[in-house]
């Protein structure tokens, strides 16, 4: 008997931190995961898409969405609104699906205090040397961008014990197994088979 609910996962990571790359992995090596696509205000990049990388909205529209609670957490980084929509993962979780959040910290907290079961999942860099030179690799961001992404990197890092498993990301291939893994390992836990228990003694 096995709970049919999914499971809420939030992937954090420093920008630079590679967790972009490591999650197209995962979503190649399985089909068990879905990616909750976020609303944000900022511009796209070059090669991104409208509904697939982001829902890119104007200020407005999103602080519309913040008024009507459409977003189920939010956050201000770097000069611009990000958030998650909550009829996405609500629709997906119950489908079963295990629905991936590529949030910031902020948001994660807040994920965290409205779904406690939720599973939180850091990916670092090995060192912040790597973190810079991949940063200024992209080529996408102005020399602002990066000093104020770099700054925010070292806030975000002090959350490290709130997450429930740190990543280092030397090996794409390894740290997408190694989600893969976590999250089997996790649907196993009894945390997400309280449906047995209740099932078992007919509450
Ligand atoms: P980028 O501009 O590089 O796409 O994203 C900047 C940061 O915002 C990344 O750390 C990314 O994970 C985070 N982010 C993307 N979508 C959301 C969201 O819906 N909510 C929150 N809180 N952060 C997000």
């Amino acid at each position: 008997m096995e709970n049919n609910r999914g499971i809420l996962i939030v992937v954090s990571g420093p920008a630079g931190s590679g967790k972009g790359t490591v999650l197209n992995a995962v979503f190649e090596k399985s089909d068990n995961f879905t990616y909750s696509v976020s609303a944000t205000t900022r511009e796209p990049r070059p090669g991104e898409k409208d509904g697939v990388h982001y829902h890119f909205i104007t200020k407005e529209h999103f602080e519309e969405l913040i008024a009507n609670d459409t977003v189920v957490e939010h956050t201000f980084y770097c000069g611009n609104y990000y958030g998650t929509l909550r009829t996405v993962i609500e629709k997906d979780l119950c489908n079963g699906k295990n629905v991936i959040l590529e949030i910031e910290v902020d948001g994660a907290m807040q994920i965290k205090n409205k779904f406690p079961e939720a599973l939180l999942i850091l990916v670092v860099p090995p060192n912040y040397e790597v973190l810079e030179k991949r940063l200024r690799g992209r080529g996408t961001n102005t020399e602002e961008d990066i000093a104020n992404r770099l700054e925010r990197s070292k806030e975000e890092l002090k959350f490290f014990n709130e997450y429930d498993y740190l990543l280092i990301n030397e090996d794409i291939d390894e740290v997408s197994d190694n989600i893969i893994s976590i999250i089997k390992t996790q649907k196993l836990s009894t945390k997400y088979n309280k449906d047995f228990y209740n099932k078992f003694f007919n509450i």
